[in-house]
């Protein structure tokens, strides 16, 4: 693997060519001008593949395979992008930037296709894939934590202040993973408890998508014994509200088991949404043969 810092030094090309350290700086400014002051901040990251192996196919590589990981690269990257240009005061440590990678598009190949029609299945680190479907199913929105700030119980440890015991939501992760009553402090062990008005509150949807041959079937129009599972969409902030029930769409998402005991289920946190259109392939063949 690609040593990190080499990888970080891609990343700060990528940033500068393709406009996200102008982004940052920008976002940077919108804090500076608003009174509210949280736990962590975020920052959306818009990654296009073709452009990112064009400065680095190892930085490529890593972020198509990785993107957890690699969302850890680009946080450290902009936490000291933030630092050396001075683009805010509001962030003392690079746990407070919460990097949200977006992806634009993902290389045309099966490995990044998710049919589906076929048995949904996660192994090993998760990767984003692309799949095509219909909604079916929606909730109405909610809230979620997008993060929050922890404090030492006991007054004489450095943990009792500042931003050492930042918890940020991770795709795939549940509530309680970002905040619960039993973490401990990571410099003497004591109880950690939340500083709840750092706490930041971000917009969260479920939605089931499935293939869109099911609506055939709901149609009258196949009669075959096959059958459709759809899967569970977790749609998050800014993806609030952009899909619509009955219609198609193209969505970028990360898979992810989510372990709620004593089940696990599948889910795909999305990344991307774009509506979607079915190529009529066989009528346009039709019309010409006539
Ligand atoms: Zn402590």
């Amino acid at each position: 693997m690609a040593d990190i810092l080499s990888l970080k030094e891609s990343v700060v090309i990528y940033l500068d060519r393709s406009g996200g350290l102008q982004k940052l700086a920008g976002d940077c400014r919108l804090l500076h001008d608003s009174q509210q002051t949280a736990a962590v901040y975020r920052f959306r990251v818009l990654v296009n593949p073709s452009d990112l192996i064009e400065v680095d196919p190892g930085l490529g590589d890593y972020v198509l395979h990785d993107p957890l990981r690699a969302t850890v690269l680009f946080q450290s990257v902009c936490f000291l992008a933030i630092k050396t240009l001075s683009l805010t005061e509001k962030i003392h440590t690079a746990s407070q930037v919460n990097v949200s990678l977006t992806f634009t598009h993902l290389p045309p190949f099966p490995e990044y296709t998710l049919d589906l029609r076929s048995f949904h299945r996660v192994f090993g680190p998760m990767t984003p894939v692309s799949m095509e479907g219909a909604v079916i199913a929606m909730t109405r929105v909610t809230k979620y934590t997008q993060g929050a700030r922890f404090l030492c119980t006991d007054d004489d440890c450095p943990g009792s202040t500042g931003f050492h015991h930042i918890r940020v939501h991770a795709p795939g992760a549940t509530e309680s993973a970002t905040v619960r009553n039993d973490f401990s402090c990571m410099i003497c062990s004591s109880q950690l408890k939340e500083d709840v008005k750092f706490r930041v509150l971000g917009d969260k949807q479920l939605v089931e998508l499935i293939h869109v041959k099911a609506l055939d079937v709901l149609r009258g129009h196949q009669q075959s014994s096959f059958r459709y599972q759809s899967v569970t969409l977790f749609l998050r902030d800014e993806l609030c509200h952009s899909m619509t029930i009955g219609r198609l769409y193209r969505v970028v998402g990360i898979p992810s088991l989510v372990y709620q005991w004593p089940s696990i289920t599948w889910s795909v946190e999305a990344n991307s949404v774009q509506p979607w259109e079915l190529q009529r392939k066989t009528a346009h063949i039709h019309t010409v043969i006539d």
